[in-house]
C-alpha cells in the first residue's frame, strides 16, 4: 500500500469583526464584503440590503402618478 500525502489547506477561523448590517461576528471563512470605511459585512446581508433599497427606489419612482 502507498502512502498517501494529502495536502490539504488548512482553513484557520479569524474573527474579522461585526457585520455592519446584522451585528454578527464575522469568521474569515465565511463571505463577507469590506467597505472603503473599513467596515465589513456578511455578502448575504449585503445582497439583502441591496435589494430593500432598489425596492424602496422602484417604490419612490412609481409614486410619480
Ligand atoms: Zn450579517
Amino acid at each position: 500500500m502507498k502512502k498517501k500525502s494529502w495536502n490539504r489547506p488548512v482553513q484557520i477561523e479569524i474573527e474579522i469583526g461585526p457585520c455592519k448590517y446584522c451585528g454578527k461576528n464575522m469568521v474569515n471563512t465565511e463571505s463577507f464584503v469590506a467597505f472603503a470605511d473599513k467596515t465589513k459585512g456578511h455578502y448575504k446581508c449585503m445582497k439583502e440590503d441591496d435589494l430593500k433599497r432598489s425596492k424602496t427606489t422602484n417604490f419612490s419612482d412609481s409614486n410619480l402618478f
